[in-house]
């Protein structure tokens, strides 16, 4: 099936949808006609009134291979994301073992993932004080941009990089023209005596108030202010506030920008579409660092994606083995922080866009374009556009579906959406013109290939 069209009443082409028909030719789209026209195809496949979209990209998933295969993996992460719409996925540099903070890391994992990938996977590398020697060969070996942490990542084998660590690696990131990934929470909190430790136990309010929106918004002040300093050295540094949760953050990110410096940030959808309100207490899958807050806060997260000053909807896919996540005994203090829900991503922000007035084709932007863009390929994907790569999904907004662990695809099948009812199947998934997923099925083979940044 390498030469055939779609025709559709509603294709997505140049930012609206319209009745289009999308022509498949080698793996790229070749031309885009009018509706009435008709194709010279072996193959037409007229869908009438169901979306034909470009192929998502999410550019914040954890898939945990090699080292922590348990948790996740390249094959059930690639295959939830074919099931999602998704056509290319960023891996995020941790929490795999070894960490993806050298060269020689990334190799481990590019020869882990031989055969594996259902859709297209690029990689972040990691930096971490101690791989400041790495920084320089990992870049030039092709990840598509880096990340660090100010605050404890959850796993030891990645350590917080603080004030002096983000100046040396912004010399060094600021020479390519790739982001700068933060996770951003600063704890700027009072030291605590013996006798006043904080008790979280089961309670999601005393979790929610553990990390408050002031450590996001004073790691994000610390980026802005890092960032305008090597502005002033005429260094470039292009810093991405990776999972923004507190909405109190974006007056400041909208100060830096008019001055002239570039900061992105991207939200997910567990801080669209949940409220810290509906939390019950011990339900270990709704935790997350930065945590999903209030309602109040949830309503801002929506207004700064339609002022475009937030960008990106990415999954921040996130997930562990049960155990881990104590389920069982609900203790929100130790459970592993992380929500899964690569798969679910465009149903849930499209039923809830709805209620807080996005239009759809700016949740298409979000998720799809900007997105790749944003990893550096933008070229070609993420966009219906002649020349572009033929990664496409046949989207049925208009049906309901619920959530249940049977149509997971996920390695674990925890999220905290379970039982929820979504409108949009994403129906058929089609990677540079093949078809991957076919009506809740995975369908061919393992097609996906890896991306990474033409360094030559
Ligand atoms: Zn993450």
């Amino acid at each position: 099936m390498n030469n055939f069209a779609i025709q559709s009443l509603r294709t997505f082409v140049d930012g609206a949808f319209k009745p289009a028909t999308v022509l498949v030719k080698g793996g790229k789209i070749s031309a885009i006609l009018d509706f009435e026209e008709s194709p010279d195809t072996e193959e037409f496949y007229p869908i009438g009134n169901k979306m034909l979209i470009p192929g998502l990209t999410d550019t914040h998933v954890h898939i945990n291979e090699p080292g922590r295969t348990e948790w996740e993996g390249f094959i059930t992460a690639t295959q939830a994301a074919a099931a999602g719409g998704i056509t290319a996925l960023v891996d995020m540099p941790l929490n795999c073992t070894p960490v993806t903070t050298s060269a020689s890391a990334l190799k481990q994992k590019l020869d882990a993932l031989e055969g594996k990938l259902w859709v297209d996977c690029g990689f972040w590398g990691g930096f971490v004080p101690e791989s400041l020697p790495e920084l320089d060969g990992l870049l030039k070996a092709g990840v598509l941009g880096v990340k660090s942490f100010t605050i404890h990542s959850g796993i030891d084998d990645f350590p917080m990089v603080g004030r002096e660590d983000l100046r040396a690696a912004i010399e060094v990131i600021g020479e390519y023209d790739v982001p700068y990934l933060i996770h951003a929470e600063l704890d700027s909190d009072e030291p605590r005596d013996a006798d006043n430790q904080r008790v979280i136990g089961e309670s999601y309010r005393s979790f929610l108030e553990s990390r408050p929106k002031k450590w996001e918004n004073d790691a994000i002040d610390m980026m802005i202010e890092l960032a305008r300093e090597a502005k002033a050295r005429g260094d470039k540094i292009k810093v991405h506030i990776v999972h923004l949760s507190s909405a109190e953050a974006i007056p400041a990110i909208v100060r830096a920008r008019e001055e002239g410096i570039s900061i992105t940030t991207e939200t997910c959808p567990h801080y669209l579409t949940l409220s810290a309100e509906t939390i019950p207490d011990g339900s270990t899958i709704f935790k997350c660092c930065p945590p999903i807050r209030e309602l109040s806060n949830c309503r801002e997260l929506w207004r700064g994606l339609e002022d475009g000053i937030i960008e990106l909807i990415v999954s921040d896919h996130s997930p562990c083995t049960p155990h881990l996540k104590k389920v069982d005994s609900g203790d929100l203090e130790t459970a592993w922080g992380g929500v899964s829900s690569l798969q679910f991503g465009l149903p849930l922000v499209w039923t809830e866009a709805q209620k807080f007035g996005l239009a759809p084709e700016k949740i298409i932007q979000l998720m799809a374009e900007n997105t790749a863009t944003f990893a550096g390929f933008g070229d070609r994907k993420g966009k219906i556009e002649v020349g572009f790569d033929a990664d496409l999904v046949v989207f049925d907004p208009d049906t309901e579906f619920v959530i249940r662990p049977e149509i997971i695809e996920h390695r674990h099948k925890l999220t905290p959406y379970e039982g929820r009812s979504v409108f949009g199947v994403v129906e058929k998934t089609y990677l540079k013109g093949q078809l991957v997923w076919n009506s809740g099925h995975p369908v061919g083979e393992a097609r996906g290939e890896p991306i990474l940044r033409d360094v030559s």
